[in-house]
């Protein structure tokens, strides 16, 4: 055990707010947080933001559904102690939790191509990422659950040493939490899945988050044209500022689709097409308008498991596009966070932007509904203000 706080080797006693059943507001309790195992540290959180994922599994009545579990999975964080097999990092350091492995030292990990470590690989689990327990109790003893190795919505957490990314202290923490998940995700998309070039056209089917941060990616890249297309109308204005320069309205299209009307705007289709709403039907409208010959589609969306996409083999044939998915955007964590935090201090990454409000902890609630009612991008959760 490595570690200069009185409370190394201890297991630590803090609040965290916990979903106790599907659909029911957070509440907040006191916890016991073990400390880190073999290969772990644990962090105490400085801020976290609520993402999509977290409202869905807030609600999330069937596998991999699991309660009482700890939510959140963007945030920042200083290292509290680290245990055993651990280097590189040391208590007091700051860091960014991710939800994907980052080993350095797999074919996967080796390779420029590929982001999917293949030691740890991504699923969605309960518990810690090496075996199958969790590192939170609540005081009756019994286990509270883990989200995506994370559950930032803890005073204290227990991470995982493949799965975090040790940033400057001085840089922006509502700020660096968004390159957890989200922004991180779709900016990944644009620049290292897709790698737009500059010139080219996009379109980026569902202006959230991760639609916009597509865009803000693309726009950095040096798109020329980027296309929004979204169901309220109001995502036009909000996403100039990230890039759109374009926007179709799947309702006033008419009898065309959305596909028809981005094939004729563009005279032959999109270069880059980002799917960021998880319905199979717009990949496959995606995929309809990206050009022939060249065009590259994206899936960031999730959608139910096991939804199939149809397409005719003759036109995949003929059309010689490519379809992809990008989990993180592609990103490796430990490569690429530094790279855009430095951009964001150079000016070029635009991160203020998506942080429309801002809750102390015990509002957390406040925040969910915030994002239920499309009113917030990201909303920074403060432990300790
Ligand atoms: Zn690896
Ligand atoms: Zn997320």
């Amino acid at each position: 055990m490595n570690g200069n706080s009185s409370t190394a080797g201890k297991p630590i006693r803090c609040k965290a707010a916990i979903c106790r059943k599907a659909g029911d507001r957070l509440v907040i309790e006191e916890v016991i947080v073990a400390p880190p195992s073999r290969h772990e540290l644990r962090i105490k959180i400085i801020c976290t933001a609520l993402c999509q994922s977290d409202v869905i599994f807030s609600k999330l009545v069937d596998p991999p559904a699991i309660y009482p579990r700890i939510l959140g999975h963007e945030a920042i964080g200083v290292v509290e102690s680290v245990g055993e097999d651990v280097t590189g990092v040391k208590p007091g350091d700051t860091v960014i939790p991710t939800f994907m492995s980052d080993c350095g030292d797999c074919a996967d990990c080796h390779s420029e191509k590929s982001n999917l470590c293949s030691t740890l690989p991504f699923n969605i689990t309960p518990y810690m990422p090496r075996e199958d327990k969790t590192r939170f109790t609540d005081l009756n003893g019994n286990p509270l659950y883990h989200l995506f190795y994370i559950s930032s919505f803890s005073e204290y957490t227990v991470v995982d040493k493949n799965y975090f990314v040790k940033i400057d202290p001085s840089f922006p923490p509502d700020r660096a939490c968004l390159l957890s998940c989200g922004v991180a995700t779709g900016v990944g998309a644009a620049w290292r899945t897709a790698e737009v070039e500059p010139g080219t056209t996009v379109a980026v089917f569902g202006l959230g988050t991760i639609g916009l941060a597509a865009a803000e990616g693309a726009r950095l890249c040096g798109a020329k044209r980027i296309i929004g297309v979204d169901v309220n109308p109001d995502k036009f204005e909000m996403g100039k500022k990230f890039g759109l320069t374009d926007f179709v309205n799947p309702k006033t299209c008419g009898d065309k689709s959305v596909s028809e009307v981005i094939l004729e705007m563009t005279n032959g289709g999109a270069d880059y097409c980002f799917e960021c709403v998880g319905m199979a039907s717009l990949v496959e409208e995606a995929f309809a308008c990206c050009r022939h010959g060249w065009g590259k589609t994206v899936v960031l969306g999730v959608d139910k498991p096991g939804t199939p996409l149809k397409f005719s083999s003759t036109d995949v044939l003929r059309g010689h596009k490519i379809l992809t998915g990008a989990l993180y955007g592609g990103l490796k964590a430990k490569r690429d966070v530094p790279i855009l935090c430095k951009r964001y201090l150079d000016k070029e990454l635009q991160l203020d932007e998506f942080v429309t409000h801002s809750v102390k902890f015990e509002e957390i609630n406040k925040a969910f509904d915030l994002l239920e009612e499309g009113k917030s991008l990201r909303c920074v959760i403060w432990m300790d203000k």
